[in-house]
């Protein structure tokens, strides 16, 4: 059986997004740690972590990928907004102790005009300050489209921010099918290849999860406009190939695909079901 969820609106605690994600089929999921815009997180409350992870086990939920803000950005020029994300960076990893063994995916952020080895260099940085021996969670690097200044569109540039961070044993990927492609890594026509090159930078046993989306664009053109699943660039029949994958299919994958609202994810987990073979 697949790993198959959506992103689900934080709102309402913990145990609400669980009740949510299993309502649209999903037994795992996503949501943003605070305003994806940035800003103050809510207290979290121990009793509705308690409850949901009672939910988690009942309904069969397995693996929480929770996203960073797209605010926190490590390697800014800005020290106020480097101050920020080391802030909600920490903040986050203590909360994610809340809900023990799960992932914290982040962007490993724009460098704006300093460099990529600039860039690299200060996110290997905040995460030596933010890591901790005693963690549980996981945090992922995102593989990105390479937009503007993005740090972290070539697999290369993820090897070297796990190779500068101290505790690199709590480090993984997820890759976002969306972002590979339009940062140029044909997984239509060569799913293998890029795999290939995949394990041989990084390494497949980093590879902690799966943001399925498809694209709006075309190969390459490092834009990142994730499309519904049957409207991209992305034919469905790679859209299976990705979810049957021997190398992939045990991990959780997430869509992140434009709905009006939530429910409409159902329909999409419901089609990853069919193309996987899943009763
Ligand atoms: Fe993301
Ligand atoms: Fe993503
Ligand atoms: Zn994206």
């Amino acid at each position: 059986m697949l790993r198959i969820g959506c992103h689900i609106s934080a709102a309402g605690g913990y145990l609400a997004m669980g009740q949510r994600a299993h309502r649209l089929g999903g037994n795992t999921f996503a949501f943003f740690t605070r305003n994806p815009r940035g800003g103050a997180a809510k207290a979290a409350d121990p009793a509705d972590a308690e409850a949901f992870l009672a939910f988690c086990r009942e309904h069969d939920i397995d693996r929480l990928v929770a996203h960073a803000p797209y605010t926190l950005n490590p390697c800014a020029e800005k020290q106020n907004v480097r101050d920020f994300a080391l802030l909600a960076f920490r903040e986050d990893l203590r909360r994610m102790e809340l809900t023990p063994g799960q992932y914290y995916n982040f962007h490993p952020g724009s460098h704006v005009g300093q460099g990529v080895e600039t860039g690299i260099a200060k996110i290997a940085e905040v995460l030596d300050q933010v890591l901790f021996p005693e963690m549980t969670t996981t945090v992922l690097l995102e593989t990105m489209a390479g937009k503007g200044s993005e740090v972290g569109g070539t697999f290369e540039q993820l090897r070297q921010i796990i190779d500068r961070t101290a505790l690199s044993d709590k480090l993984g990927v997820c890759l976002d099918t969306c972002h590979v492609w339009d940062g140029g890594y044909d997984i239509v026509n060569d799913l293998d290849g890029v795999l290939t090159k995949f394990d041989k930078t990084v390494g497949l046993d980093r590879l902690k999860a799966i943001h399925l989306n498809n694209s709006k664009n075309d190969l390459g053109v490092a834009k990142d406009r994730h499309a519904r699943l049957t409207e991209g660039k992305l034919p469905l029949d790679a859209i299976g190939r990705i979810l049957n994958h021997p190398a992939l299919e045990k991990l959780p994958f997430i869509l992140e695909t434009p709905q009006e609202d939530e429910s409409g994810y159902a329909e999409e987990i419901a089609l990853c079901h069919r193309l996987h073979g899943d009763e």
